[in-house]
């Protein structure tokens, strides 16, 4: 186990700053997702850490030790790619037992890693196996096995779990927090999936164009997000929006409620919602329209859950309201998060 830092860590492409100034302490053994849409500098940051590429500027640190110009191979990491890169014609055992080999580990040695790792991720049966025999998630636990042979001090995840259908994903994210909780090994895994990132992650570092806009854990940057970025990134649907002169009011489509049901004793802030559509989900239905004295462009999201039951009528208006402590306030020139306490103008409609 060992903590990884980075430091104002910067990788410029040509003028292009794929990473831009980036700081982020890991603690002893914690799950760290890098979250972001593509290009915002995720592989980048984790290929930095693990030493295949070199910063521009600024320090990585692992175990407290500088490693900035040490080789891959002596910074006792092991990377998990999106495309696992097995050995086709070696079979699990021997891909497995390949990096122990490069070391240079005699055979008994070999075998009793590979066996204990396989044990840990379950594919002890498979071992006599070549890759093409194996489905995505076996596969990928072939790989998480040949990473894990070599008793690394840090995992580093690139979306690994991208090429596996919907339900062995789900699947093989409940297998791989399981193994990582048991192993306890530091692990930075990257993703473009916010769902992901949200179950998965101790803590998620929200990225956008080479900077982190948000550190913390799943629950503070979805309920606390740090601007409009972090908000809208996080969440399906998104936090609604509405623009309002130099500010932006902020609050997500679950909050949002007909007002007889909203109010559970504390204070609400009240909006005129014009409903056009009504879509029903089973355990949820999803209303679509605008608010009144706002921008009618602006499409308004509301999802209430099966347990509220006040009938909505589609081409109407309705007193919907927000709880006021789960609404969000931000400036509309930057985008930040402004606390309600600095607000100069009454922002109610
Ligand atoms: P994805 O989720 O699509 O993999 P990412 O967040 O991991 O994206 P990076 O792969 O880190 O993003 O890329 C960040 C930026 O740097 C992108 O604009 C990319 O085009 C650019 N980039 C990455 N590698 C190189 C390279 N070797 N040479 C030039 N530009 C690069």
């Amino acid at each position: 186990m060992a903590v990884v830092e980075v430091r104002g860590i910067r990788k410029m492409f040509g003028d292009v700053p794929a990473v831009d100034g980036v700081d982020l302490r890991t603690e002893e053994g914690e799950f760290l997702v890098l979250l972001g849409p593509s290009g915002c500098g995720k592989t980048t940051l984790l290929r930095m850490i693990a030493g295949l590429e070199t910063p521009s500027d600024g320090e990585v640190f692992i175990g407290g030790e500088s490693v900035n110009g040490l080789p891959p191979r002596i910074r006792k990491i092991a990377m998990v790619f999106q495309s696992y890169a097995l050995y086709p014609h070696m079979t699990v055992f021997r891909n497995i037992a390949f990096p122990l080999k490069a070391e240079g580990l005699d055979r008994d040695e070999q075998r009793e890693k590979v066996e204990w790792a396989a044990g840990l991720l379950d594919i002890t049966r498979l071992l006599e196996r070549r890759p093409r025999q194996l489905s995505g998630g076996e596969r990928q636990r072939v790989a998480l096995a040949r990473a894990l042979v070599r008793e690394p001090d840090v995992f580093l995840l690139d979306e690994p779990l991208s090429n596996l259908d919907a339900k062995l994903r789900a699947a093989a994210r409940d297998d791989l927090l399981e193994f990582q909780r048991r192993v306890a090994t530091t692990t930075i895994y990257v993703t473009h999936d916010q769902v992901e990132a949200m179950g998965m992650g101790d803590r998620i570092a929200v990225m956008n164009h080479g900077k982190v806009h948000q550190f913390g854990t799943p629950e503070h940057v979805y309920n606390d997000p740090a601007d409009t970025f972090v908000a809208t990134f996080l969440g399906s649907p998104p936090m609604n929006l509405l623009h309002k002169g130099k500010y932006v009011v902020g609050f997500r489509p679950e909050q949002f409620l007909p007002e007889s049901v909203a109010n559970d004793g504390g204070a609400t802030t009240g909006f005129t919602y014009h409903v056009n559509r009504v879509e029903y989900l089973g355990a949820e239905r999803y209303l679509y329209g605008h608010v009144r004295g706002f921008d009618e462009e602006t499409k308004v999201i509301a999802m209430l859950p099966v347990t509220v039951q006040v009938p909505i009528t589609t081409d109407q208006d309705h007193r919907f309201a927000v709880a006021s402590d789960k609404v969000r306030y931000f400036l509309t020139e930057t985008g930040e998060r402004v606390d309600p306490e600095m607000l100069q103008a009454p922002l109610r409609p």
